[in-house]
């Protein structure tokens, strides 16, 4: 293993005003979603401009859930085709990888539930698992200090590694879309214990917004077609927003998408802490558009988790009032197939599965929702407290007032 100190930084763009990429689009047909991706990409020069032959394209979907594209919770396998077809017809070797959550089944079966299989086999792309090639080690600042990450090796192989990221909401950072997808490229267990060692939102947000600079990938493209709100990213509503997004940096798609949802930056911890950095542009006043203005495109009534009134609360007065300021999970005991990932993945050991069934730890959780993302049948909710639920029912009644997402 190598290990390699990268600045946590990258600085403005320096090509100027950062540009953002929208493109209307309302369905995976390949008819018209090919079409859809070669304009998204025209103000780079299109695919003909930033892939040569013999090159390697690295290409880092979201695919978090062994789910059918029709759930919404991982990059849509038509876009990854699109994408890796148009590289390999430019001569390129193309190389498909993400590291899931492994806790029962072999990322294999994530490739044929999400559709990635056929399609990396149709655009003669290489699927790679994550958890089994090297990896090297990075320092990046962190919130408390260097922290050191293990990043998969096809990062630094690759000529050119594009963020296929997707448009949903998370009950942890509000949304997660092109600098959150970053990641994926920590494989295995490490992911879930950095959620224990950063428990809150904040840190969270200042550790991906770290590692996102520390580890900057060429393109950024965003399936927004079919996004997802509510319970996300895994249980929530597939939602039909209707749009691509792409940008040179993770933090002008990630604006973007906050148009479409309706959901101001400022609410959420990822982009509060790109902005405490100074790293990318403050709003979509500052980028210059190519298509679409994404504000255009706000998708009516989406919903949003209940995390951001969490997170806002400062941390002494957090930890006083945590008997009355809780989102945390529950058990829908009907649904529960007593498969245990959700104990295998809680680093916190909050979730624990015995003879009777799948018991939560309260006072271990660090209501990460590691255990809600990866449960199959979506057997675990979100409860929160009622001081929480009457404050998200005025937020609602405030945003409704607004013209806002609910
Ligand atoms: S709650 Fe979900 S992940 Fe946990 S044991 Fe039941 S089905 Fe499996
Ligand atoms: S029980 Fe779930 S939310 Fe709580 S710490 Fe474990 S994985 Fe995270």
């Amino acid at each position: 293993m190598t290990a390699t100190v990268i600045g946590s930084n990258p600085g403005p763009t320096k090509e100027g005003r950062p540009v953002l990429a929208c493109v209307p689009c309302a369905s995976y047909e390949a008819a018209e979603l090919t079409p859809a991706v070669e304009r998204l990409l025209e103000p780079w020069g299109g695919f003909a401009a930033l892939v040569r032959p013999g090159m390697t394209v690295f290409l880092k979907p979201n695919m978090l859930s062994a789910k059918s594209p029709a759930a919404a919770a991982t990059t849509h396998p038509a876009v990854v085709e699109v994408v890796a077809a148009a590289c390999r017809a430019r001569g390129a070797r193309v190389v498909i990888g993400d590291s899931p959550p492994l806790t029962m089944k072999r990322v294999e079966d994530f490739w044929e539930a999400t559709g990635y299989r056929a399609a990396a086999d149709r655009a003669g792309a290489e699927l790679v698992a994550l958890e089994r090639e090297p990896a090297r080690e990075i320092t990046v600042t962190g919130p408390r200090g260097p922290l050191a990450l293990r990043i998969t090796d096809w990062y630094w192989r690759a000529d050119l590694v594009i963020n296929l990221c997707k448009l949903k909401t998370h009950n942890l950072t509000v949304l997660t879309g092109a600098v959150k997808n970053h990641f994926g490229l920590v494989p295995g267990l490490q992911k879930a214990q950095l959620h224990l060692r950063l428990p809150r939102a904040t840190e969270f947000g200042a550790l991906l917004a770290d590692l996102a600079a520390a580890v900057p990938m060429g393109l950024h493209v965003m399936d927004g077609i079919v996004g997802m709100d509510g319970n996300g990213p895994a249980g929530g509503r597939p939602v039909p927003t209707g749009v691509l997004l792409a940008a040179r940096d993770p933090v002008t798609v990630d604006l973007g998408a906050s148009a479409v949802a309706g959901i101001e930056p400022a609410d959420q911890p990822i982009l509060r802490q790109c902005r405490a950095r100074g790293w990318g542009p403050a709003s979509l006043d500052e980028v210059v558009r190519h298509g679409d203005d994404p504000r255009r495109w706000r998708f009516a009534g989406f919903q949003v988790p209940a995390v951001p009134l969490l997170y806002r609360v400062p941390e002494p007065l957090f930890n006083v009032l945590r008997r009355f300021i809780w989102a945390r999970p529950a058990l829908v005991p009907a649904r529960c197939i007593r498969c245990g990932a959700c104990a295998r993945v809680c680093a916190a050991r909050a979730a624990e599965l015995g003879r009777d069934g799948v018991r939560f730890r309260y006072g271990r959780c660090i209501s990460c929702f590691c255990c809600l993302e990866v449960c199959p049948v979506e057997a675990i909710a979100m409860r929160s407290s009622p001081l929480i639920q009457v404050a998200l029912y005025l937020r609602a009644w405030k945003r409704k007032l607004q013209g806002r997402s609910v």
